[in-house]
């Protein structure tokens, strides 16, 4: 395209003459059909919106880079991890989950930390939380957990019934539930944050050996939080406010940082492990498997133009380089599937061509061809098949993963919920949160399960109690429940805490 942006034109480089007159009969109309400015303008206004996503719609991105700051060559050949100073340049965008394109930042929910590197070898995504953990450990579940957390379908309203109905009838969730609840379910600011893969995921060197690795990027701005009260008032005082926050303070050159850390077990440490170390509801504790460092990650640009950068930024966990995989986590390998969907679903089959998504270190030779909105040469008069011998790129056998012994049973196999699953949120609050942040916790419950039937009140409470005798006392007595049926549902099994406490 020649670089004049003197003279206004229409999409097709046609000189405009006009752009405040349509074309009329007269100077009272009608207008023409023949004012083809105005028909296109309008036409093209029409189609301005692509579909929301339909989580972490409201989001905030920017550029930096990422840098090698300790050496990690012998657990994964990744090129961009290879040495010592090495610097690549990522994306990061941050969101919120469950809230729509338009909702609060301050809303409580998880955040999401979704890191795009560009490697010479392909772009990595690293798509992550500002949690370690998840409420569910099953990808079946994950629609009917989302629509518990949007609208009803009836009133269009949020609705705590079917939130709390659902977490309470997925334990295993309670762990998620309890940082959810604490100050860490409304972060001050994107950059007071930490971020987490959550997942399991395989490093793998060269000679064939691999690991199983957890990713925890710890910011170098102090985790803030703000407490329910705050996070409530900012909804109105500035829903955008950390939106805000993340570009201002970029544009004034006070550029973000988060150290990257991560947990690496071996195989053989993960075959004995107390907890399943592909069960994205537990955490490694950090006395069991010790994080070690790896690098620093910097944020130093705004966007230019937010659809193009960030509305368009399309992540998933699907994309991997050499000598990075994934692990057999169910929650992981249905979001493999799921991330790519949704974009061909959102931005169309070609979205990897859009350039916050194409690669920039490394170049594209693929087979795929034609498609909607296919921008680049389209592989021009090179062959569109292989194999072939016309010299079309040939897949490289160097770069194959190691195998994995998966053999199995094929059946819907029953994740049995155990004591072990109330293990780790009853080790929060006990071992991490101080009395303050327990205080804000069991507030935050129950301000929110206030407005839950008094079954489903009773339900979770048992659950906390589960996890802590002192935390479900607290939240039943918080919801005014009378402590000793408490603690007597407590004692059920989970199948009879539902049917006790059905309508
Ligand atoms: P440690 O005492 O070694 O670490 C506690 C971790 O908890 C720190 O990473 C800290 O993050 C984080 N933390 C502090 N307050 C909260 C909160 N309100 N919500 C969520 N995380 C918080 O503990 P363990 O490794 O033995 O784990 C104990 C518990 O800590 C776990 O059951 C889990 O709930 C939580 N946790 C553990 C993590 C892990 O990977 N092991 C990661 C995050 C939480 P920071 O350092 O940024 O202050």
């Amino acid at each position: 395209m020649k670089d004049d942006n003197k003279t206004l034109t229409t999409g097709f480089g046609m000189p405009v003459d006009d752009d405040l007159n349509s074309v009329t009969a007269g100077p009272q109309g009608p207008v023409l059909v023949q004012d083809i400015h105005l028909i296109e303008k309008l036409a093209h206004f029409d189609r301005e919106r692509i579909p929301e996503r339909v989580v972490h719609a409201k989001g905030a991105g920017a550029h930096g880079y990422f840098e090698v700051t300790h050496d990690v060559s012998r657990y994964t050949r990744a090129k961009f991890l290879s040495e010592v100073g090495k610097r690549t340049d990522v994306f990061l965008r941050f969101s919120t989950v469950g809230g729509e394109k338009g909702s609060a930042d301050s809303e409580r929910d998880p955040r999401g930390f979704a890191v795009k590197f560009y490697t010479e070898e392909g772009n990595y995504d690293m798509v992550g939380n500002n949690t370690p953990v998840f409420f569910l450990r099953d990808p079946l579940k994950f629609p009917d957990f989302i629509h518990t957390q949007k609208r009803h379908p009836a009133t269009n309203l949020k609705d705590p019934d079917m939130f709390w109905d659902f977490l309470s009838l997925t334990p295993e969730s309670i762990h998620q539930v309890t940082i959810l609840f604490s100050d860490r379910g409304t972060p001050r600011a994107y950059r007071h944050m930490n971020g987490y893969s959550s997942h399991t995921f395989m490093w793998y060197t060269h000679s064939g050996e691999y690991y199983w690795v957890k990713y925890h990027f710890k910011t170098e701005q102090g985790v803030a939080n703000f407490t329910g009260e705050e996070a409530d008032r900012m909804r109105a005082e500035d829903p955008d406010c950390a939106t805000r926050d993340l570009h201002e303070a970029i544009a004034r050159g006070d550029h973000p940082s988060w150290r990257l850390e991560v947990q690496i077990m071996t195989p053989e440490q993960a075959r004995s492990y107390r907890y399943d170390p592909f069960d994205v509801t537990k955490v490694w504790p950090h006395a069991d498997v010790p994080p070690i460092p790896v690098g620093r990650l910097v944020l130093n640009r705004n966007p230019e133009n937010y659809f193009a950068e960030v509305e368009q930024a399309a992540f998933s966990p699907g994309n991997f380089v050499p000598g990075i995989g994934p692990s057999p986590d169910k929650m992981l390998q249905g979001r493999l599937f799921s991330y790519h969907d949704t974009h061909r679903h959102r931005l169309g089959s070609n979205y990897h061509l859009i350039p916050i998504n194409a690669p920039r270190a490394a170049a594209m030779n693929s087979y795929q061809r034609d498609g909607a909105m296919r921008t680049d040469g389209n592989g021009g008069g090179g062959p569109n098949y292989w194999p072939n011998s016309f010299s079309g790129p040939a897949p490289d056998s160097g770069v194959t993963p190691p195998p994995i012994d998966v053999a199995g049973m094929a059946a819907r196999h029953a994740y049995v919920l155990g004591d072990v699953d109330f293990v780790q949120a009853g080790e929060l609050y006990r071992a991490v949160m101080s009395e303050a942040d327990r205080d804000h916790l069991i507030r935050n419950l129950v301000g929110h399960l206030r407005g839950a039937k008094r079954r489903l009140q009773l339900r979770q409470a048992a659950l906390f109690f589960k996890a802590e005798e002192d935390y479900g006392l607290r939240v039943a007595r918080g919801l005014e429940l009378d402590p000793e049926e408490v603690r007597r549902v407590a004692a059920m099994t989970q199948e009879e805490r539902v049917a006790f406490t059905a309508e």
